[in-house]
């Protein structure tokens, strides 16, 4: 298939591999933080780590939209489908995000409550249009690549006179969490993981272009490389890297030139712009509250605005004792840190929410890593 098996040659992968290994500096470290979750998935299943050298090492970022989304707000989305006569609407991984009381969307559903898996946004307003005796939620979750199918359905309600139908916004911005992770409060609780570049994301990137990362790039001295999902994507984006360390330049380069410009999908973002605004801040599993961070639907649209007509309010709720799952998504911790990787959680039963999704660092380590994870514990620079 075009632009998907030229991509995953392994012979080309070794020769890139080959590559990487003369470049790289004897005696220097290489720490590079995969933002994305889609690159995290491709790292474990095509076993790129082993084609590594070993000083190159390979941070899981919070880029998975399931992993970050934090326990209240599924908590939330479990009380509105709970509601008599309610329909929620949602993307299929969400439906097995742990929440409070041992419960998950799943469980509820199984417990009664009438709510839909998804695959597009675009099936919620076309139940809201079979059902209109009954409402309708959107549990819309993500990061900047499904805001634009959120607002669309959003402006659809409206043409459309919709009076049953809103979206539950809980989308979140990629920009501000790898500024968090570099700089936040937190790392005190944390620690920090000395991070040297980053592989950016693909369909975030698409949509947002490269250019909102050239402020890492100045401001952090970070280079970043924007990469796709394809395995030979992250190894010839893992070159540029090595290559402009060496070199001592931090820059933003486009390796996933094939979707991503520096300005990316102006449409897109013009509709984003119309239906979202800012929100002053929200709480992301793993790095806490991120200061503008997410977005939230704007006045003009809140007819279609399930937080203000059903007055929804956000409980913080902390993740279970054992999960590791905070750690992980900023970079200080692997899955096989967690005590109860493997055994107590699996993705059959996920403990936490980075066992959930395929792109969820854990999930991927047990699909396709478990049986070989030698590596060293993170190293975590109490502050
Ligand atoms: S193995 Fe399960 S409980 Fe442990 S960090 Fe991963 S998701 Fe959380």
């Amino acid at each position: 298939m075009r632009y998907i098996e030229e991509f995953r040659d392994g012979g080309v992968a070794r020769k890139i591999a080959d590559r990487i290994a003369a470049e790289v500096q004897p005696g220097r470290s290489y720490r590079l933080m995969e933002f994305c979750g889609g690159h995290t998935h491709a790292i474990a299943r095509y076993g790129l780590r082993d084609l590594l050298p070993p000083n190159i090492e390979m941070i899981h970022g919070p880029g998975c939209p399931v992993c970050v989304l934090p326990i209240g707000r599924i908590d939330n989305a479990i009380a509105l489908a709970q509601r008599p006569g309610m329909i929620l609407c949602t993307y299929a991984d969400t439906m097995r995000v742990p929440a409070s009381k041992g419960l998950s969307l799943l469980k509820a559903k199984a417990a009664g409550a009438d709510i839909r898996m998804l695959y597009s946004a675009a099936d919620a307003v076309r139940i809201a249009q079979q059902h209109p005796d009954r409402e309708v939620v959107f549990f819309a979750i993500g990061f900047e690549t499904t805001t634009p199918p959120t607002a669309l359905v959003i402006r659809q309600a409206e043409a459309l006179g919709l009076a049953n139908f809103s979206v539950f916004c809980n989308h979140v911005l990629t920009p501000a969490a790898i500024s968090h992770i570099l700089e936040s409060p937190e790392v005190r609780e944390y620690g920090t993981v000395p991070l040297d570049g980053f592989v950016g994301p693909a369909h975030v990137s698409t949509v947002i272009g490269s250019q909102p990362y050239e402020y890492f790039a100045e401001e952090y001295a970070k280079p970043v490389v924007i990469a796709g999902f394809e395995p030979l994507d992250v190894m010839q984006a893992i070159l540029m890297l090595v290559r402009q360390l060496n070199e001592d330049r931090a820059e933003v380069e486009n390796e996933f030139t094939r979707a991503v410009t520096r300005e990316g999908n102006l449409k897109a973002k013009e509709l984003v712009a119309d239906v979202f605004e800012l929100r002053r801040t929200f709480e992301w599993r793993g790095l806490g509250e991120v200061p503008y961070s997410a977005l939230k639907i704007k006045p003009k649209y809140a007819a279609f605005d399930a937080e203000a007509r059903y007055g929804i309010e956000y409980v913080s709720v902390p993740d279970h004792k054992a999960c590791e799952c905070g750690a992980i998504l900023r970079g200080v911790k692997k899955p096989v840190d967690c005590k109860v990787f493997g055994t107590v959680c699996t993705p059959d039963n996920p403990i936490g929410s980075c066992m959930v999704s395929s792109e969820g660092a854990c999930a991927a380590h047990y699909t396709y890593g478990r049986f070989k994870d030698t590596e060293a514990p993170a190293t975590k620079d109490p502050q």
